[in-house]
């Protein structure tokens, strides 16, 4: 059997482990709740507690909830939500903000051992004087000031005695380093904005530097996973640890996810979602967790896709098609196979005598118990797709057409006698007659015919609205174009079709089921759905376009 190889993660893992140098792996997965989280997330969620399942140990979920602008609680609880619905569960739900009290006096720490100071000077002189990465830059003339006088502002900072910018605090480090971040970076910035957990308690607040790598440490975090933007923040993350002689959590990188013809920051979601560009975070079209669990994605499709794209110390950019041949594969052992028309036109039997009788349809032929079976009515009167007529038949066109057979799938071969157009040329009915021999199953006719087409009984069917979807870019690589991301929005990535027809057995149809349309894709109920009215979404086409 062939033994999958550990990516680079794993194998410091397992060398921290095996060399005793950690006892106990402890990862985080640390989101900001100023969003829903994206298929992006999901491969940070799959590989940090990924690795604690596979080399024990236990993950955290820590909200990284330090900008209190941005944060709200809905994104905390859809965030967990989430999570839970991927299939992973967080030993402690801990959040940044909890540990405000301890950052401060870290703060504290470090202006006491001369390696923090207030600035006063405006944001375009801290930009003026920081150099570039080629030259050095200069000190703020407030640099040196005397550790009693830090005190004193940073406290009046916290008391709340100055208006928003007045001051900042500044790591005192390098301001000449080639690490464009080492130069001095701020620690603390006056906000008075209302958090959403901590309320008005604070009108400072530490920025991400300043509060990521400490809170790994509090937690005793082992290895802190994060992207690849994050490198030139290493040196930092290590730099603030050593000098507050705190437990060394260690930071390594790896390539984000970027799919194609997808935008996953938060931000630009958050733009669809506010410019009613998508119907909200959970829009089938979206490449939220939540938008995919909508679509009709399994946790299990995700955390295969997860698990093939790997993990990769590069950028790189990964095809939309492969999340797509994920479900496709997962679908295609569980989603019962039945009957829908989505663009119906009446077919008559004219000599089937016998009003309806009940067929047995097998549910699923590549499910291991077969799926089971179920009751599918037939009458003379059918819905079948428009597009599977041609008046005028095209070169090896094995499905009907005026004097051609077909088969009707689980029920008889039929041929076409005759058909009907209204005022403007358009098709309105087929007319047939049926072979009693040919019954599935039980076809003592003799006749072969090379087409099967898929079928509703007219008296029997529901009515169903069906949502078609498509990417919701045109371009491949919407972030990288000239001008707007949402320029490149595809005009045709919804299409519904009201008026579908689909077997009686889907009215029992709930959010959890997975269907496979014949012919047409993998479905699954929405939530717009009422008593009245089912609304079914395609989660993806048969057709697999991706190549292996
Ligand atoms: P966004 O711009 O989408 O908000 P972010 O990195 O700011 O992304 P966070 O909430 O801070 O969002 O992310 C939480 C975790 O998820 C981080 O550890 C981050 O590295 C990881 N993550 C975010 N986006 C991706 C992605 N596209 N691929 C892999 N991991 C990601
Ligand atoms: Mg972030
Ligand atoms: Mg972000």
């Amino acid at each position: 059997s062939e033994e999958k190889s550990l990516n680079f993660i794993e194998e410091i893992v397992e060398n921290d482990l095996n060399s005793g140098k950690y006892e106990t792996l402890v990862t985080r997965f640390p989101p900001e709740p100023n969003g829903y989280l994206h298929i992006g997330h999901a491969k940070a969620i799959c590989l940090n507690f990924g690795l604690t399942q596979k080399y024990g140990g236990y993950t955290n979920l820590r909200f990284d909830d330090t900008n209190p602008v941005t944060e709200k609680t809905e994104y905390v609880n859809s965030q967990q939500e989430d999570i839970k619905w991927l299939g992973f569960n967080w030993k402690n739900e801990l959040y940044a903000s909890d540990y405000f009290d301890e950052l401060y006096s870290f703060a504290v720490k470090l202006i006491e051992k001369g390696l923090a100071y207030v600035d006063e000077i405006s944001a375009d002189e801290i930009a003026a004087l920081k150099g570039t990465p080629t030259e050095p830059g200069q000190d703020s003339p407030y640099r040196n000031r005397s550790v009693e006088e830090n005190l004193d502002i940073f406290t009046k900072m916290k008391n709340g005695d100055f208006p928003d910018g007045a001051y900042i605090l500044r790591a005192k480090i390098d301001m000449a380093s080639p690490n464009m971040l080492m130069r001095d970076p701020i620690i603390y910035r006056i906000k008075h904005a209302e958090h959403h957990r901590t309320g008005n308690k604070w009108c400072i607040y530490p920025m991400y530097d300043f509060a990521h790598g400490q809170s790994d440490s509090i937690e005793n975090i082992t290895h802190s996973i994060c992207t690849l933007e994050y490198v030139s923040h290493r040196e930092l993350y290590d730099w603030f640890i050593e000098k507050l002689e705190i437990f060394p959590s260690k930071q390594y990188e790896f390539a984000r996810l970027n799919l194609t013809s997808t935008v996953m920051s938060k931000r630009k979601l958050l733009q669809l979602v506010n410019e009613n560009l998508v119907s909200g975070w959970d829009d089938p079209r979206m490449p939220t967790i939540s938008g995919l669990r909508r679509r009709g994605f399994t946790p299990k499709s995700i955390r295969e896709f997860c698990e093939r794209i790997g993990i990769a110390k590069r950028e790189n950019l990964i095809e939309l098609s492969l999340l797509e041949f994920c479900i496709r594969e997962d679908l295609n052992k569980t989603a019962s196979r039945v009957m829908a028309v989505l663009d119906p036109i009446k077919l008559i039997i004219t000599n089937y005598e016998k009003g309806t009788e009940d067929l047995i349809g097998e549910n699923n032929p590549e499910a291991e118990d077969g799926g089971g079976t179920r009751v599918i009515p037939f009458s003379n009167e059918l819905w079948i797709e428009r597009d599977d007529f041609m008046e005028v038949p095209a070169k090896k066109w094995f499905r009907l057409a005026p004097g051609a057979m077909v088969r009707l799938k689980f029920a008889y071969i039929v041929k076409c006698e005759d058909f009907v157009k209204d005022e403007n040329g358009n098709v309105t009915e087929i007319h047939c007659t049926y072979i009693p021999e040919s019954k599935s199953g039980n076809d003592t006719s003799g006749i072969n015919v090379k087409g099967t087409i898929h079928w509703v009984s007219a008296q029997h069917a529901k009515t169903a609205e069906i949502r078609l979807y498509d990417r919701l870019f045109t371009s491949e690589t919407p972030d990288a174009e000239e001008g707007d991301f949402k320029d490149y929005l595809n005009p045709e990535s919804l299409k519904v079709l009201p008026n579908a027809y689909i077997e009686p057995a889907l009215a029992d149809a709930d959010l959890e089921g997975r269907y496979q349309f014949i012919r047409k894709g993998y479905f699954c109920l929405d939530k717009d759905s009422t008593a009245d009215k089912l609304v079914f979404n395609r989660t993806v086409t048969l057709k697999d376009t991706f190549k292996k």
